[in-house]
């Protein structure tokens, strides 16, 4: 049977995630939140106290990392050692985290051969910074979804103080600016449109406009 991949792409606090996991559910394919898999590594390393710029520290876990991805009543659940860390690997501390961990070689090849191996049989939309242009370079549909970076760290505001954090907006936009810094200037497999990927800026766009957008294209 024909499977259909989808890549989005994009720089923090884009959206990828809300439109990702609205998609899948129209489409009734599998999500993979490729970030999150970036988190729980960063998570790995705070608990072991490894620095995450430190390559041989890291390199001395990653080959072994017990992460698994499972889908509970059809959402992403991300496992660490055996325990569920789907909200841990949200809170603020870890984001840079795995920012910085995320441009080790050796992290990345170790995420990217786990992303091959869950999206291989399946039809899925991932979501991440290299799925377009490294993970699935054949994918049928590819999205590059931006925003400002204003728009980007009211979502992100909004969405962490929903969720009952304490954060300064100043303090988040300039964090979502370094990851975004450190995404796109990593040597290996940074973040990047890649060229036959459809741009999508959403910033003055509401969540539906950016979905009949994309719906538009696959139907096509
Ligand atoms: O998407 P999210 O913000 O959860 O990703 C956390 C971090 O993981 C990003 O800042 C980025 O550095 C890294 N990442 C990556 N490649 C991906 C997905 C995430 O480098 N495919």
């Amino acid at each position: 049977m024909k499977t259909i991949k989808i890549a989005l792409d994009g720089p923090s606090g884009s959206g990828k995630s809300t439109i990702a996991k609205i998609l899948s559910a129209k489409l009734d394919i599998l999500y993979l939140d490729t970030g999150a898999m970036y988190r729980a590594t960063a998570l790995k390393a705070l608990k072991l106290g490894v620095d995450t710029f430190d390559e041989k520290g890291v390199l001395g876990f990653i080959n072994d990392l017990k992460l698994e991805i499972k889908y509970e009543n059809g959402k992403q659940q991300t496992y660490l050692d055996g325990e569920n860390v789907s909200d841990k690997i949200r809170e603020p501390q870890v984001s840079m985290a795995a920012s910085n961990i995320s441009s080790l070689k050796c992290v990345r090849l170790k995420m990217v051969e786990m992303q091959r191996k869950i999206s291989e049989t399946t039809s899925c939309v991932l979501d991440g910074r290299d799925i377009g242009s490294y993970v699935l370079p054949n994918a049928d549909y590819k999205f590059y979804i931006t925003a400002g970076v204003n728009v980007r760290a009211e979502r992100r505001f909004k969405e962490l103080t929903e969720k009952g954090y304490n954060v300064d907006f100043d303090s988040l936009k300039k964090e979502i600016e370094e990851r975004d810094y450190n995404d796109s200037h990593r040597e290996f497999s940074p973040l990047v449109k890649a060229k036959d990927a459809i741009e999508i800026d959403t910033s003055n766009m509401t969540v539906e406009q950016v979905i009949s957008t994309i719906m538009s294209h696959i139907k096509e």
